[in-house]
């Protein structure tokens, strides 16, 4: 079962008085802005953890004021494990600044148990990251607010230090504090819910490489004269066939020839067969045309009896590819007498 998460960024963004006073901040930065900022840490945080389900309660856009009932309910629907509800403190909300600092976590006066584990691991991995234990006297809070009171699992207001604050009121305009609110949260959630980490992304799985004499499959496509001509000179469908030239940089950059293709394709219409991907290369890569000499041991096929000197005097030339290790040679380019020779006594020149 997934560990359900309701969570909330408090008030919307139009909510009167809750803001940072002009004295700290000319842009006068709404509550809901800086509860949303956190919010949104937390959502991006737990993006590395499995085995979760979580729901945001507030109007994200910020526009709408959604009701404490409505959230509430919202969290019992949909079966939450444990409410967190994000918010910033104020001391006065008359615009003026104080000497007020530090985090609160709030539980309700009649909490249970879980509920108080909850808010003091939320409460200790918030001063963790953030360091911020200000001035409070009594940061672990219980207070009869409808947002702790009425969920049916474990709930906590977290006030994430004072807006009208001299100190904290600078240091939450920080991007890096709402970072290390959000990471706090992450790590308390975390640590509730035993989440685990999602394990790494499978690396890519590293397309074969290309060599030429590979067999590959060509999807269909564009076919060039050159490896660098500006427009095709056809278009072929799919094929299997086989490289029998490379220009590494080229735009066009495999020679391909067999199954109606014959010239110059694009690196993404072909990819290794298959069949032959991840296996050992070939050890001959002899294409037909190739003009080749036959060593001194060089033997038939057929018949295993050695290839006659006069012949082997010769330039002999590979007519077709039969088998691994195996060609049709003839001494002549096309025609003419041939026969079966093992590719290992054949040399290209
Ligand atoms: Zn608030």
């Amino acid at each position: 079962m997934a560990f359900r998460i309701a969570i909330n960024a408090g008030h919307y963004i139009g909510t009167p008085g809750r803001r940072i006073p002009k004295a700290i901040d000319k842009n006068q930065t709404r509550e809901w802005t800086l509860n949303n900022r956190v919010v949104l840490g937390v959502t991006q945080g737990l993006k590395a953890y499995q085995g979760y389900e979580i729901i945001r309660l507030d109007d994200p856009s910020g526009k709408k004021d959604l009701a404490l009932k409505e959230r509430t309910d919202g969290a019992n629907n949909f079966g939450a494990n444990i409410y967190v509800s994000v918010h910033h403190n104020a001391a006065g909300r008359d615009g003026n600044t104080y000497n007020a600092s530090g985090v609160v976590v709030y539980a309700h006066t009649s909490a249970d148990e879980k509920t108080k584990a909850l808010q003091k691991t939320v409460y200790d991995c918030l001063i963790a990251a953030t360091n911020n234990k200000g001035n409070r006297a009594s940061p672990i809070a219980y207070a009869d607010f409808h947002e702790v009171r009425e969920p049916n699992c474990p709930a906590v207001l977290c006030e994430c230090g004072f807006m009208d604050g001299i100190t904290d009121g600078k240091l939450m305009l920080k991007d890096k504090y709402a970072s290390q609110l959000a990471q706090g949260l992450v790590n308390a959630i975390v640590k509730v819910g035993k989440l685990k980490p999602k394990p790494p992304p499978k690396p890519p799985a590293k397309p074969a490489k290309i060599k030429v004499g590979d067999k590959v499959r060509f999807r269909g496509g564009n076919v060039y004269i050159s490896s660098t001509a500006k427009s095709a000179s056809g278009n072929k469908g799919k094929a299997t066939c086989q490289v029998t030239g490379i220009a590494p940089s080229a735009p066009h950059p495999y020679h391909c020839i067999g199954g109606g293709v014959y010239g110059w394709v694009n690196a993404a219409d072909i990819s290794a067969n298959p069949a032959t991907a991840g296996k050992p290369p070939p050890t001959d890569t002899f294409m037909p045309g190739d003009r080749v000499k036959a060593a001194s041991n060089a033997v038939w096929v057929s018949t295993g009896k050695p290839i006659p000197a006069w012949l082997r005097a010769l330039p002999l030339y590979i007519r077709s590819h039969v088998s691994n290790g195996t060609v049709v040679v003839s001494w002549k380019k096309w025609g003419a007498i041939s026969g079966r020779t093992y590719t290992k006594y054949l040399k290209k020149y």
